[in-house]
């Protein structure tokens, strides 16, 4: 295990994994990540791998539409095979929430997330065995996708190590 480093990041979950690989990307030479289980043995590993824009606030929205590109692009900016299937995403409200719906839709669009709502008669075209009782418009987000599992990243240059057993280890 590494004695010294530029910056230690304690976790090895979908944040702390992002933290080394963007300090490593921005330049950062001696980046180590102490995991003291295995990689994704917390909540990213347990996640439904949604990776979606459609949040009611925008600092989440901000972020989801920030790292989009990341899931994307993932052979090209991290190595390997692809590990996201674009689905496209689908929420639907009652009547009572449609207005803030349409102001949530309308946040989304304005830090440039393709998101309509739609009317029941348009949802019924776009997903046709969807019975609508209401007259809520119901909102669609694009894209939206699920990753596979996290896996080491060539592009960052992360070496993994062994966990001696007891303390926690991660790549150099
Ligand atoms: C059932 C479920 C479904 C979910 N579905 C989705 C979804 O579809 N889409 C979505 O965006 N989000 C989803 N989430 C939320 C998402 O999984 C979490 O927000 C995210 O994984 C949190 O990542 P993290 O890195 O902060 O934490 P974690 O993944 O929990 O990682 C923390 C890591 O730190 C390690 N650790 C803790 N203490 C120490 C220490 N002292 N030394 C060394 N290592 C330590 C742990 O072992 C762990 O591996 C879901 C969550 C759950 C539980």
């Amino acid at each position: 295990m590494a004695e010294t480093a530029d910056v230690v990041v304690i976790g090895g979950g979908v944040i702390g994994t992002s933290i080394a690989w963007a300090l490593t990307t921005a330049g950062v030479k001696r980046v180590v990540l102490l995991e003291k289980g295995a990689l994704a043995s917390g909540a990213s590993g347990r996640s439904s791998a949604l990776v979606r824009m459609h949040y009611t606030n925008e600092e989440d929205a901000r972020l989801a539409w920030a790292s989009y590109p990341l899931f994307r692009d993932w052979p090209e900016r991290m190595g390997g095979p692809p590990v996201f299937t674009r689905t496209g995403f689908l929420a639907v409200v009652g009547p009572g929430d449609a207005a803030a719906l349409r102001r949530n839709v309308d946040m989304l669009r304005g830090i440039g997330i393709d998101t309509v709502a739609l009317t029941p008669a348009e949802l019924k075209v776009l997903q046709p065995f969807v019975t609508s009782t209401t007259s809520a418009p119901p909102p669609t987000s694009r894209p939206a996708a699920t990753p596979a599992r996290p896996r080491w990243s060539r592009a960052s240059g992360a070496r993994r190590r062994p966990a001696a057993r007891g303390s926690a280890s991660g790549p150099r």
